[in-house]
């Protein structure tokens, strides 16, 4: 209990890291993760200290797709040290769960693990956490940007429609919680053949930009379909390391100077 007048000291969460962004998407599967981990892999690549902190209580996946072998270890003042993965230091609830079991997290478990990420992970200093949010724009997504103090976030939308409806409501949800939109970025645009150059758009085309211009954030550019994509994932070396000399790899270059 508080004396009278002295105001409860929040403590700081995240001291040493300086920019805290979360990667977002209305519904799974539009390559949320996969943004969220080519986007730090980009943000490594201008010479900063990025960490990956994968929060996706559905599907976490980054400690795969960012290489990590070895699992989290634990120091002796009990501080969880996040894993090496292509530079980045990662840390995933992946780390936590069975591959094997599928696990119902309930919300209190969940936001225990989470919150263990934020206060208990030696994070050290970092210039910007990139954290991979679960799909979606309910409940779970609400309690999690109420308890990680972000800076910024990115929507994650493919150009078909129903996907462009999801981002709407995501804007909403950030709203609510004062978290700046710092736009929208449009994955599996066109494709463009390693062979000829030519584009084909095989989700439409232009509705990450009609999206942005609609709910009035910039539009963060468009990110190619390309095989090597979930080749280069599935392989724990994303395209920006494995391949940074693509369309793809440049595109996440682009995106991590716009962010
Ligand atoms: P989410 O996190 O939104 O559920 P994922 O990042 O897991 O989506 O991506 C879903 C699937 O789509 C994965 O197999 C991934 O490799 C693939 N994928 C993501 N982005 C691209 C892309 N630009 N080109 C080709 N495949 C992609």
């Amino acid at each position: 209990v508080e004396a009278p007048g002295q105001a409860a000291v929040a403590p700081q969460v995240l001291p040493g890291v300086r920019y805290k962004v979360a990667v977002a998407s209305g519904k799974g599967g539009v390559g949320k993760s996969t943004v969220a981990a080519n986007l730090a892999l980009a943000l490594k690549q201008l010479n900063l200290d990025v960490g990956l902190l994968d929060a996706d209580i559905y599907g976490p996946s980054q400690h795969l797709m960012m290489g990590c072998v070895d699992p989290p270890r634990v120091t002796e003042d009990e501080k969880i040290l996040p894993v090496n993965g292509n530079g980045v230091k990662v840390m995933s609830l992946g780390f936590l769960l069975d591959p094997d079991t599928p696990v119902i997290w309930r919300g209190p478990m969940v936001m225990k693990a989470l919150q263990q990420f934020v206060e208990d992970v030696a994070w050290g200093e970092l210039d910007i956490l990139v954290v991979d949010l679960p799909p979606g724009t309910g409940d779970a997504q609400l309690t999690i940007t109420q308890q990680l103090p972000l800076d910024g976030a990115i929507i994650v939308t493919t150009p078909q429609d129903v996907a462009l409806i999801d981002a709407r409501k995501g804007l909403f949800m950030f709203q609510k919680v004062n978290v700046p939109v710092l736009g929208v970025v449009e994955n599996m645009s066109a494709f463009l053949c390693p062979h000829c150059g030519y584009r084909t758009e095989i989700f439409k085309s232009g509705g990450g930009r009609r999206t942005a211009e609609e709910l009035g954030v910039p539009f963060l550019g468009e990110i190619p379909i390309d095989p090597e994509v979930v080749v280069t994932g599935d392989a724990g070396r994303p395209i920006v390391a494995a391949r940074p000399d693509s369309p793809a790899a440049q595109a996440f270059d682009r995106l991590a100077r716009a962010v």
